[in-house]
């Protein structure tokens, strides 16, 4: 097989995504979906899009879209990119800021970043946690080299504070600091506005998790014109339509109703919190997310067999095999009759049965 592989591509360690059952019977707490389907006018939007206007391209700089992001975080226009889901803005910034350079990530966090990294062929350096899973953000101010983190965390849920954010930029000129806002909505404030203050400053953000979108692949970057200028090289260099016309209106729709997702969010936390109870009973050890998933360890009950006899009970949640992390689960919040079936279960597995 690898006889037809580039010297690049066998170079490759490619990320391992969740699992993506296709049946629809399972309870699917393993990859950070919203157990809510997008508001109704999102879906409306996108019904009444689908017509023959679909044999045309895309608008390349998608235009709808980034005027309503523009009006919701009241950031210029010029100052705003948008991709096929943040996945992809994130291999942009990588490819433009970072390739033949340097960049830090936290040891444990989202780890596609390694993956970028191999394939635009960037030096990096993993920071060790603090305090068993904390980001080293003192390590990160001040580096003198690039800089990424997921603010909060991913997979532990931890929220570093604005004041985090503007030190670590402030503290490396000349070095673009990627935070990615995948999860902020879920109980943090954005630093997208913050990008107007520190031109290095470089906030990715998806319509994945909160705006419960995760099908139609939609992520945004706010930056200061250079950086964002970079990110549309590197696109114009690789797809100049990356955002198709759906998902340009649907995303649009959806950051004007506003009211909806304020409420989405708001049953999640409100979930979550209830749900660090109901572990703190069975005896798990976890950590306070500020987000929409849950990292979690047992002290008795291995990672492996809960996660197993879960699966074979058509409940599927994300487990850690890899040090540091091994021996924990990952359980995306779901609504509260998922959870209330889910800790049922979870009950009977930790007492034995
Ligand atoms: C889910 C996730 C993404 C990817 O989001 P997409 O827009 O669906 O590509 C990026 N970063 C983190 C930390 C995530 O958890």
């Amino acid at each position: 097989m690898t006889e037809y592989l580039s010297s690049l591509a066998k170079g490759l360690e490619p990320y391992v995504p969740g699992e993506q059952p296709g049946d629809g019977d399972y309870i699917k707490l393993n990859t950070n979906e919203s157990p809510y389907p997008p508001s109704p006018k999102v879906q409306e939007t996108i019904r009444k899009m689908a017509d023959g206007s679909l044999r045309l391209y895309p608008d390349p700089s998608s235009g709808v879209l980034i005027k309503a992001a523009s009006a919701y975080h009241g950031v210029p226009e010029e100052m705003i990119f948008a991709g096929n889901g943040s996945d992809e803005v994130l291999a942009f910034a990588f490819a433009a800021f970072y390739a033949g350079k340097k960049v830090v990530f936290p040891k444990v966090t989202y780890s596609f970043y390694p993956v970028y990294c191999g394939l635009f062929n960037a030096g990096y350096s993993q920071l060790p946690m603090v305090e068993k899973l904390g980001m080293d953000l003192d390590g990160m101010a001040g580096c003198g080299c690039g800089v990424v983190f997921p603010n909060p965390n991913a997979p532990t849920g931890e929220l570093a504070g604005l004041e985090w954010v503007e030190r670590i930029a402030a503290s490396n000129p000349g070095n673009v600091v990627l935070v990615d806002e995948a999860y902020i909505d879920f109980g943090g404030e954005s630093s997208a506005r913050l990008t107007g203050k520190y031109e290095n400053l470089l906030v990715v953000q998806t319509m994945s998790k909160s705006r419960a979108l995760a099908g139609m692949r939609i992520g945004l970057a706010f930056g200061s014109e250079k950086l964002i200028d970079g990110l549309k090289r590197v696109r114009d260099s690789f797809n100049s339509y990356p955002l198709n016309r759906l998902s340009q209106y649907a995303g649009a729709a959806a950051l004007e109703d506003d009211a909806y997702y304020k409420d989405m969010c708001g049953k999640i936390i409100r979930t979550r919190e209830k749900s660090f109870g109901e572990l703190e009973r069975l005896g798990f050890e976890f950590i306070r997310s500020s987000s929409n998933f849950i990292l979690a360890s047992h002290p008795e009950v291995p990672a492996a067999k809960i996660y197993q006899v879960l699966k074979g009970n058509n409940i599927l949640v994300r487990y850690f095999a890899k040090e540091p992390l091994q021996n924990h689960i990952r359980i995306t919040v779901g609504t509260d009759g998922q959870m209330k079936i889910l800790f049922d279960r979870l009950e009977k597995i930790i007492g034995g049965c």
